[in-house]
């Protein structure tokens, strides 16, 4: 399964924000933007002035980003979510929230989508009681996700299971902590999405 493999903290370089992509080590001093809050690379402190197409790309880069996507699978998502009804860029972010290892980062479960994604391609995972491993797998309502017993004595999935108690899940999902166990009460409204994305830009960039 292919994934980006290169240093996490150059792409929030290049997108001028923090991504969170590195768990703990985001909200520490270490955080690259707040050490060089400039683009990565030679021309990184040059010029500044962007082009309309730029501004669009930038935008699907950030949201791609964001949820760990590489472009074939995220014009995937965007051609799904043209046909589905409703508002094209809700459908898109909705499809991108609905991906398993972006549920397990909501819950608590991984510092990060990154280690969300680890923690899911480990199997640590079962929806509706059987072992899915699979990251992109598109949860639904109803979905019930558990932490798979013998995954509770891993060290680093308790720790993660005890910090996800203090956390609240978007109203979308429905956690016990205890348990390890969450629900899928509904699909997440654009306004249960934060991520920093303006997607009527990606739109913009794949209609052209
Ligand atoms: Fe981005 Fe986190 Fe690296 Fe900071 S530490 S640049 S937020 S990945």
């Amino acid at each position: 399964m292919a994934r980006y493999t290169g240093p996490h903290c150059r792409l929030c370089r290049r997108e001028g924000l923090k991504l969170y992509l590195k768990g703990d080590r985001c909200y520490t001093g270490k955080c690259a933007i707040d050490r060089r809050s400039y683009a990565p690379g030679q021309h990184g402190q040059g010029r500044k002035k962007v082009s309309e197409y730029g501004i669009q790309l930038r935008e699907k880069q950030k949201a791609r980003r964001i949820y760990g996507v590489l472009e074939k699978p995220f014009r995937n998502y965007f051609e799904k979510a043209e046909r589905q009804p409703g508002v094209t860029g809700d459908n898109l972010l909705r499809l991108l929230e609905r991906r398993l290892d972006n549920v397990i980062y909501r819950l608590g479960l991984g510092a990060s989508r990154v280690e969300a994604r680890q923690l899911v391609l480990h199997g640590h995972f079962e929806v509706n009681g059987h072992k899915v491993n699979i990251p992109s797998y598109q949860i639904k309502v109803g979905d019930e996700i558990t932490v798979r017993d013998k995954s509770k004595d891993s060290p680093r999935v308790k720790e993660l299971m005890e910090r996800s108690a203090d956390r609240t899940p978007p109203a979308w999902l429905e956690y016990d902590a205890q348990e390890a166990k969450a629900r899928v009460v509904a699909l997440p409204n654009r306004d249960q999405i934060d991520a920093p994305v303006q997607e009527h830009l990606i739109i913009e960039l794949y209609s052209r």
